[in-house]
């Protein structure tokens, strides 16, 4: 498998091999719990503060104690609306962990991000959770959007966002991440909380992280998490840089078909290409690309087996038509300019071929 074809960033991102360099030794060497007052537990404590204080750092956190480890963004989101119930107000293009719970708990989900209807919804005792880059179409809520919630509180589910973009000025209570979407290890996340007290615990047990999430830390989790943390500060800039090359190039390659469109608006993450063509349905095309040996996505990873429903693309008001022939395309750090390109060309082929087929 060559890995520079490797187009499911979103889904999640290949770990860095600086990150399991600095896991390793948590893996043997430093069996340690963080809890345990010995050596060797009193050192997994110190790597764990520290990946504490990158995170903080990348996410512009005021105090490291505002950061809490949990196994990724789903339980982050799921923290959050356990700790206010009825008070969350969502949108209506959530990743599903939000979504499914608001449905769950009979939770007020309205429109779209930025949009009206979203926006005059949020009361000032309600704490709105929105998705700050959509992980569908990569649509980023708008700054004036954030200004003009500021009434209610704000959680954010940036798992598309952290580790991708400088989060300076957004004013926010909440913040949800996870480690595999920016160069880290799977099943590591965190929750930002500008205040930790007001949440609830999802559940008791050994009292970790000041009792918000009882538990053994996953210390090497944590650590390449952090590690990843510390390369997105450094790296950010250029990272970025390449996935707009690389997205205008996939896109330079697609101009000459008819019938497709592209997903997201003007306001749209570099990191995802969401498109739609008519007449083709995206496993298709996701089936060929991977003879081919690219990955890609129909929908979200989560969604993706599941390709004629998909309730996040209903809701931006995407005709069945569209739907059934939407891939997700997302970039990242070790995709090279050349794959995309051939990425591009072999879609574009593979659709005409398709369609000429079906003439
Ligand atoms: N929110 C968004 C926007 C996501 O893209 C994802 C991952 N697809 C999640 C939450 C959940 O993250 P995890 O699976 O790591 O818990």
């Amino acid at each position: 498998m060559d890995l520079t074809r490797y187009f499911d960033n979103a889904a999640s991102t290949p770990c860095d091999p600086r990150v399991i360099e600095e896991m390793l030794p948590f893996l043997h060497l430093n069996p340690g719990n963080p809890h345990s007052i010995h050596a060797f537990g009193r050192y997994a404590e110190s790597a764990v503060e520290q990946a504490r204080q990158r995170i903080a750092e990348l996410i512009g956190a005021e105090d490291p104690s505002q950061i809490i480890f949990t196994s990724g963004a789903t339980e982050s989101n799921h923290l959050v609306l356990h700790s206010f119930g009825e008070r969350v107000v969502t949108s209506l293009v959530e990743h599903s962990s939000v979504r499914e719970m608001a449905q769950r708990n009979n939770l007020k989900s309205f429109g779209q991000l930025g949009s009206k209807t979203l926006v005059e919804s949020i009361g000032a005792d309600q704490v709105a959770s929105l998705i700050a880059v959509s992980n569908e179409v990569g649509t980023m809520l708008a700054p004036e959007a954030y200004r003009e919630l500021r009434p209610g509180r704000l959680h954010l589910d940036a798992t598309q966002l952290v580790g991708k973009f400088q989060l300076d000025g957004l004013n926010f209570d909440f913040l949800s991440g996870s480690g595999h979407k920016f160069y880290g290890p799977k099943g590591i996340g965190f929750l930002y909380a500008q205040d930790p007290t007001e949440l609830t615990p999802l559940g008791v047990g050994g009292g970790q992280e000041n009792g918000l999430r009882s538990g053994t830390l996953n210390v090497p989790g944590i650590v390449g998490m952090g590690c990843a943390a510390s390369i997105a500060i450094e790296e950010m800039a250029s990272d970025l840089d390449h996935a707009q090359q690389l997205r205008s190039i996939v896109c330079e390659e697609l101009a000459s078909v008819s019938d497709l469109r592209i997903n997201g608006g003007s306001e749209v993450s570099p990191y995802i290409l969401s498109i739609s063509v008519q007449g083709v349905e995206a496993e298709t095309l996701l089936l060929e690309l991977d003879a081919a040996g690219f990955a890609v996505s129909a929908g979200a990873a989560c969604s993706s087996r599941d390709t004629g429903n998909n309730p996040v693309l209903e809701a931006m008001g995407l005709e069945p038509d569209w739907i059934r022939g939407t891939l997700r395309i997302s970039f990242g750090r070790f995709n090279s300019r050349d794959a995309a390109q051939a990425l591009g060309r072999t879609l574009r082929h593979v659709i005409e071929n398709t369609r000429a087929l079906r003439r």
